[in-house]
């Protein structure tokens, strides 16, 4: 079967007809344009990938421009890097201008200059599967640039780099190699794990930032079994490079496995659960908890995702204990419903005594739901004033409904006036 039938089976009638219209645009503006990395990749796999990578012979700033117009898309320009993301229904593009590469330091971002020539930017690539360029110019349609052999490696199942400095000039890239191994059941080619064996013996990641550390394990994290690759970058030693206790992780792997399905169940109850700060902070018990902070610090992660981390973790120091003490269900309910939904996660992935997980099901079953049926602006209505008295009356409300009295929404405000005397 040809990459065009392939492409046309595979994706929806868009995807061809976009990489069709893009390829005419560049032939238009006198460039040759190519989808790259992971798309061409996926293709050659027979897997659908909707982030689609396009790289030009050329400035991809005013290419962009002119295909967000014709598109009527939105496009973010990012002149720095001569790069710009278009965003269209169910699928991103992301346009790039060929580049051309210099390692001047082991582990430090390169310097990057532009090309006109495309092996040049596939050159500058971590492994010969993610090096393969597809031709969408009207003149070579769905033609393969292969330099690396890519292709060949795809069928013989293996991740190879394309030079010996490769781990060296980038050791993200020690990552990247068992990460995409493990996705597709792939295994490094002789000489790669040899020098991937001695970039490690070398510690070559740390010359690696921690931030760039930091986002090869939060993609682990949405990877489809993150718990064997956690594993996989644990047995190599890659953990320890971002923090020297991640030699061994404190908490079952079992915990690892449940925390989508944790995430999951939560989401129903609590719309902004992350599953991804979940991940982070079960891996954080592993470290000792005044060093999570710093590491959080330098993680580069959104600062939405670092604070709730934080606030996790340290619940998660107290939390335990108040839950095992509170005996009625509104104590329960004010114990979980203070901290963050994440511990309420983190308890239910770690713990497995009855008086813990039992009061935790209780909470998210039955209490998470419970709710006042009136609101702030009800109260100030009959003519309570704005202030600290409001959340007493709230929490006075819960705390019969919580235990079991029904209330309806007049018993609720007969209740408030009967609190504040008027
Ligand atoms: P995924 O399916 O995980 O998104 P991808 O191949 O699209 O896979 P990205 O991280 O989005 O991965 O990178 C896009 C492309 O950029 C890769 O295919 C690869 O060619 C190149 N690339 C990314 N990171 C590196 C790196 N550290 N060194 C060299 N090339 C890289």
């Amino acid at each position: 079967m040809s990459l065009t039938e392939t492409i046309q089976q595979i994706y929806p009638d868009e995807v061809y007809n976009t990489l069709v219209q893009i390829g005419q645009i560049a032939h238009r503006l006198g460039l040759k344009a190519y989808a790259v990395g992971g798309f061409v990749r996926d293709l050659l796999l027979q897997t659908t990938n909707f982030d689609i990578d396009i790289m030009v012979n050329g400035d991809a700033i005013p290419f962009a421009t002119q295909a967000a117009k014709e598109f009527n898309a939105e496009c973010k320009l990012i002149d720095r890097f001569h790069t710009a993301h278009m965003y269209l229904p169910g699928m991103t593009v992301d346009f790039s201008s060929a580049r051309k590469e210099i390692y001047e330091q082991p582990g430090a971002l390169p310097t990057v200059s532009l090309s006109s020539n495309i092996t040049d930017d596939l050159h500058r690539r971590d492994f010969t599967i993610n090096a393969i360029a597809l031709s969408i110019s009207p003149d070579k349609p769905f033609e393969l640039v292969d330099p690396f052999g890519g292709a060949r490696d795809i069928e013989r199942k293996q991740i190879k780099i394309l030079h010996a400095k490769s781990f060296e000039d980038d050791p993200t890239r020690l990552y990247r190699a068992l990460r995409f191994a493990d996705r597709f059941n792939f295994n490094l080619e002789p000489t790669t794990e040899d020098l991937f064996d001695t970039a490690i013996a070398m510690n070559a990641p740390a010359t690696v930032s921690p931030k760039r550390i930091a986002a090869e394990i939060d993609k682990c994290f949405q990877e489809k079994r993150p718990l064997t690759l956690l594993n996989k970058y644990q047995s190599a030693g890659l953990l320890s490079f971002f923090h020297k206790s991640f030699t061994r992780l404190k908490r079952p792997a079992f915990s690892f496995c449940m925390v989508k399905a944790v995430a999951t169940r939560l989401s129903f109850k609590f719309k902004n659960i992350s599953e991804n700060a979940l991940f982070w902070s079960l891996l954080l018990l592993s470290i000792p908890p005044m060093e999570a902070q710093p590491l959080l610090n330098a993680s580069g992660l959104p600062h939405s995702i670092t604070n709730t981390i934080w606030n996790t973790l340290t619940s998660f120091a107290s939390v335990p204990q108040k839950l095992i003490a509170a005996n009625d269900k509104f104590s329960i309910y004010k114990t979980l419903s203070e901290a963050t939904p994440e511990t309420t996660g983190l308890m239910l992935l770690c713990f497995k005594q009855p008086e813990i997980t039992s009061k935790l099901n209780t909470y998210v079953n039955e209490l998470s739901k419970i709710k006042p049926a009136i609101s702030g602006d009800d109260l100030i209505e009959i003519g309570i004033a704005p202030g600290p008295q409001i959340r007493d009356i709230f929490e006075q409300i819960l705390r019969q409904k919580l235990n079991g009295i029904e209330m309806t929404r007049k018993d609720e405000l007969d209740l408030a006036r009967r609190i504040s005397g008027i």
